[in-house]
């Protein structure tokens, strides 16, 4: 990378004098200086294509926005191989402590192993710094998608992240903890072994009233903060009726607090300034997103139903490889690409960077410096307009019988950047 404000690692983290830190205010908004220092995490797999694809657009853009008098300065953090080879530590200690001086940060997907391993990189980030809700806001920027008028999909989903099956508390079939929790719920609590056959593994979902509560507060605000109408509380609570159904109820209580009074309504049609809220099953949403997208701006849902979700609507606009996320908790943020490491295409400069740049445009929203994300939407537009594009995008405009250009990971970057106006 070309870029002199680039602090890659070198042995530790390298803090850049001229940067410096946010700061979180006692009511936890940010205090953000001209020079910010920023996190990241190259990420594994695609995760060093697309994050200096996404470092260029986003410097690009700032430079465009704001001149020599805005600037922000990156530092690399590691996890997932990278820390694994250099440091013997999939996610280094100063990793979590930089990540929390820092306040917002931006990474690339990490790799988790399936039914083996220790947790997962991305759950240790999220609970360790409480990042209690995810924000996937998924619209259509002019990309192939699989359905007509894609342009209909414009709904954030706000997943809750702290909660439910992710909590990770887990009991393996067949293991000797396993029989003493299976035992608990035959003998003391009447569960028949029907339902709790002695070859079953056993997850816990636990669902909390605070959690959820200061959940739907974030989600409610987002809502009404930026002109929303409809908001649909997501859920299978008719058949898990402790947890999910409890969430949903949740949900509604908080619609009456006094902050909400007025604003937040649950019958009729919303007028301006006000969001209706209604409560969808599970199942129903997942047919209405595919059948009728332009019925719901904004989702509040838990976490497993908000990871299905999320990815259902991005598939609607093309996949998850065009939209951003935000894991965001009091004042503390972590952006990040919504794919996986992609290792089949790894190293190979074919990988799609917009899903992290555009984490990166919403990274900058939240810091307040919205001039410049908009030209990295209008910059992004472009490309898409002038049939520019990695293989991905190529290839689903041919598939549409529309020319192409097929351009690398950096090459895309790059034509955004010479886009932003
Ligand atoms: P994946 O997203 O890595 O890949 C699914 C398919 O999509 C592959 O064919 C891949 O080539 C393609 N793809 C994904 N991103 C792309 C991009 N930017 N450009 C072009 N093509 C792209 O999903 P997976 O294979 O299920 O997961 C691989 C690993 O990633 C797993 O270890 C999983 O746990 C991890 N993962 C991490 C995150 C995260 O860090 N937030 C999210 C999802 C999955």
């Amino acid at each position: 990378m070309h870029w002199d404000n680039v602090c890659t690692w070198d042995g530790k983290a390298r803090i850049p004098k001229e940067g410096s830190f946010i700061k979180l205010k006692e009511d936890k908004s940010l205090e953000v200086p001209n020079n910010p220092i920023i996190p990241y995490i190259e990420g594994d797999g695609i995760g060093p294509e697309i994050t200096p694809a996404m470092i260029h657009v986003v410097n690009t853009a700032v430079e465009k926005a704001y001149g020599n008098s805005r600037k922000i300065y990156w530092v690399e953090l590691l996890a997932g191989d990278k820390a694994e080879e250099k440091t013997g530590n999939r996610m280094p200690e100063e990793t979590l402590e930089v990540l929390k001086e820092a306040i917002v940060s931006i990474k690339g997907p990490l790799g988790t192993p399936v039914g083996k391993g220790g947790k997962s990189l991305n759950a240790i980030l999220r609970q360790s710094m409480d990042f209690y809700s995810a924000i996937r806001p998924v619209y259509w920027l002019g990309q192939p998608a699989p359905i007509p008028n894609p342009e209909r999909v414009n709904v954030a989903v706000f997943r809750e992240n702290s909660d439910d099956v992710y909590m990770s508390i887990e009991y393996m079939p067949k293991a000797e903890n396993t029989k003493k929790v299976r035992e608990f719920f035959l003998k003391e609590m009447g569960v028949s072994e029907y339902a709790l056959p002695e070859d079953c593994g056993i997850t816990v979902k636990p669902m909390s009233e605070y959690k959820t509560k200061r959940h739907v507060r974030k989600a409610l605000r987002w809502a009404l903060e930026n002109g929303k109408r409809v908001v649909a509380v997501v859920g299978k609570g008719n058949i898990m009726k402790a947890t999910e159904g409890a969430f949903m109820n949740w949900a509604f209580e908080v619609a009456k607090e006094p902050e909400f009074e007025g604003r937040v309504i649950t019958e009729g049609e919303p007028k301006e300034g006000q969001v209706l809220m209604v409560r969808v099953i599970t199942d129903q949403m997942l047919m209405q997103l595919v059948l009728k997208p332009e019925a719901y701006d904004v989702i509040i849902t838990q976490n497993l139903n908000g990871d299905y979700i999320s990815d259902l609507a991005s598939a609607l606009v093309g996949g998850p490889g065009f939209v951003p996320s935000g894991n965001i908790g009091d004042g503390y943020a972590l952006f990040e690409s919504t794919h996986g490491t992609a290792y089949d295409i790894a190293g190979k400069g074919v990988a799609n960077p917009l899903s992290i740049t555009l984490s990166g445009a919403m990274m900058l929203e939240y810091i307040g410096w919205k001039e410049a994300a908009e030209l990295i939407y209008r910059g992004v537009k472009k490309a898409i307009e002038e049939r520019l594009g990695t293989p991905d995008i190529a290839n689903g405009f041919r598939k549409m019988g529309i020319e192409a250009k097929e351009l690398s990971t950096m090459d895309f970057a790059k034509a955004i950047g010479e886009r932003l106006s």
